[in-house]
């Protein structure tokens, strides 16, 4: 079966984790330090914390921007559930805007709309949660230029993202927002089994999720109440979580780093040639204007003609292990039972019907990939 999504692992990065298990500290040693230095590095942010997830990120910076019970946090609705979940962590309500039929991000205008009325409701959210679907940057300058007047928040879900661009910038600056989120589960741009980071160009909120990933604990005396008793001692300041990355996973990421170009480089000449061979058959394709700068985490379709369904079973059948993307948050149960129903985002609930995931990954074969190909030929002609 050719999967959809898939990590490349070679023998360096081996290697730098053998040499961790080896030689130094398996967790709070110099490679997580390191390893966040290179994000910065990579991404021009200020700064960065690496977690042991994106989810994990995602809860720590709704902490860090202050969202809490009675507060209101925006997402989009086709997104993993993480995106969500995380205002839910700190006993805020969701809501969510739906996207723009074209970029399958959110919809510019829906959230121009949303806000006029929820200005007039009196109840506005407190953070919007973007996300970067498929590895396209959202218009984050739109985005900021419409939610600043109301002083909302903004974080980026970037788990799609790494190693993609806005406006010649990489995504993950942060330059139009407070801060912004990776994930380096296997199947996003680069791995460290499980992973993730927070990036932010705020000394205060860099500050908040460092405490908040470590227990909230601190050996800083400057961050102390009263003094410091010895060089053992340290505080607990705030209610934190160990959310920490280990120096084994952040040896594999620093590793990985050095090759996220790469990736990225195979991603697109796969991407290019998908659309060239797809062209003429009942797809919908990704946009190839706006997906100039996009990391290509997913490669996406449209059926047009056939039945989601049937075509899913006809490819798998044939060894090609498409997938979906997402069934839309808001009408998981969990969602539902909170009041959300189906009919409330229908451009997302219609992408959804029709949205298929096609195999991408950077050491997808040209073989494997001609194979994927001949076989949608088959199905869909
Ligand atoms: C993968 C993913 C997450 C969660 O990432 P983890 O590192 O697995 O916690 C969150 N948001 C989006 C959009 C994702 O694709």
């Amino acid at each position: 079966m050719i999967p959809y999504g898939k990590h490349s692992i070679d023998d360096s990065d081996i290697a730098s984790v053998i040499d961790v298990l080896k030689h130094q500290f398996l967790t709070q040693g110099t490679m997580v330090p390191k390893f966040e230095q290179a994000l910065c590095d990579y991404t021009k942010a200020l700064y960065a914390v690496a977690v042991n997830s994106a989810t994990s990120g995602l809860h720590i910076a709704c902490l860090a921007l202050g969202v809490g019970p009675g507060d209101l946090v925006w997402t989009v609705p086709n997104s993993f559930v993480a995106s969500a979940n995380c205002a839910r962590y700190c006993g805020a309500d969701v809501d969510f805007v739906d996207i723009d039929p074209s970029t399958h991000n959110l919809d510019i205008a829906a959230l121009a709309n949303k806000l006029g009325d929820a200005s007039h409701k009196g109840r506005l959210p407190k953070v919007l949660i973007v996300v970067h679907f498929a590895g396209l940057s959202c218009d984050m300058q739109a985005i900021r230029e419409l939610t600043a007047p109301y002083s909302i928040l903004l974080i980026e879900d970037a788990a799609h993202g790494l190693g993609g661009r806005y406006q010649n910038k990489k995504i993950g600056s942060c330059q139009y927002a407070d801060l912004c989120v990776l994930s380096f589960h296997p199947v996003k741009s680069i791995t460290t089994a499980e992973g993730g980071a927070v990036l932010t160009n705020s000394a205060v909120y860099h500050q908040q999720c460092q405490l908040l990933a470590k227990h909230g604990t601190t050996r800083d005396p400057a961050l102390m109440q009263g003094d410091s008793e010895g060089p053992w001692y340290y505080q607990q300041v705030v209610l934190g979580y160990n959310y920490r990355l280990s120096d084994v996973h952040a040896a594999l990421g620093l590793s990985q780093l050095s090759k996220l170009d790469a990736f990225i480089t195979a991603r697109q000449k796969l991407a290019l040639r998908y659309r060239e061979a797809l062209a003429d058959l009942p797809l919908r394709l990704p946009d190839a204007q706006s997906y100039q700068g996009s990391a290509w985490h997913l490669f996406m379709v449209e059926l047009t003609q056939h039945a989601r369904a049937d075509v899913y079973a006809a490819l798998h059948q044939r060894g090609v292990g498409v997938n979906v993307h997402y069934i839309p948050i808001h009408l998981q149960p969990y969602y539902q039972r909170l009041g959300f129903k189906q009919g409330d985002f229908p451009v997302a609930e219609h992408f959804y019907q029709n949205a298929l995931t096609l195999p991408l990954y950077p050491e997808l074969s040209e073989d494997e990939q001609s194979y994927v190909i001949k076989m949608l030929h088959e199905i869909l002609r």
